[in-house]
């Protein structure tokens, strides 16, 4: 997230389902590309979240090929207090052959895989901050993880792309938002960009 993203309640105006909306969203160039190269650094989850995975660890262990530990006290760092997670406890997920302990050899997300061989929703197991990211809440702000984009070499690379962050996560923002949410947001942004004397079918990203 930007440096300047502290101050939300100043800086933003508007709320959605609670969260401030950080505009930049609307005009941010961003195109997803890569094999997935932001599992390889493992991810900090809600305590619940934990809880969740470690209800469904036969699944995932049945799931899980050569290159991953089937040792489920491998799988995670000791959690700690984070005032930015739900429960107020973050785990992260330990790296394992330099990735994600839930990554699989061909770049698939153990708890993605699960759920779609079950019929259910592809993201059902899935921790929030991986359904969201590059996008990420911070401060009690919907808002880009730009620090981490900058830190990963695959990420975000094409400066050829009109794509914005919204365009690019328009599924993951309806399924974080809900429909009525993302009605909002699409009606925001048209607010925001006529503001900034773009109109919505402009190309923003010039
Ligand atoms: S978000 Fe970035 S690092 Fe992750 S898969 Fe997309 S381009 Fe790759
Ligand atoms: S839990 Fe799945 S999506 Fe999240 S970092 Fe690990 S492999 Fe990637």
């Amino acid at each position: 997230m930007s440096d300047d993203s502290n101050n939300s309640t100043e800086k933003f105006t508007k709320k959605i389902n609670g969260l401030f909306i950080d505009p930049q969203i609307f005009t941010y160039k961003f195109i997803c590309t890569c094999p997935g190269h932001c599992c390889h650094y493992g991810v900090y989850i809600d305590y619940k979240e934990y809880e969740t995975i470690i209800s469904i660890k036969d699944k995932i262990i049945k799931n899980m090929d050569e290159t991953q530990s089937t040792n489920t006290g491998k799988w995670f760092e000791p959690p700690e207090k984070d005032v930015d997670f739900e429960s107020g406890i973050a785990v992260g997920t330990e790296v394992i052959n330099g990735k994600c302990t839930f990554l699989d050899k061909n770049g698939l997300c153990t708890l993605q895989k699960i759920a779609m061989q079950e019929g259910e929703h592809k993201w059902k197991y899935k921790p929030i901050y991986c359904i969201l990211f590059p996008l990420t809440t911070f401060e009690g702000t919907l808002t880009i993880d730009d620090e981490h984009i900058d830190r990963l070499p695959y990420c975000n690379v094409d400066p050829n792309t009109k794509l914005t962050m919204f365009e690019a996560c328009e599924e993951e923002l309806k399924h974080f938002l809900g429909d009525e949410g993302f009605e909002e947001l699409k009606n925001y942004r048209e607010e925001y960009l006529n503001e900034i004397n773009i109109g919505v079918n402009e190309d923003v990203t010039k």
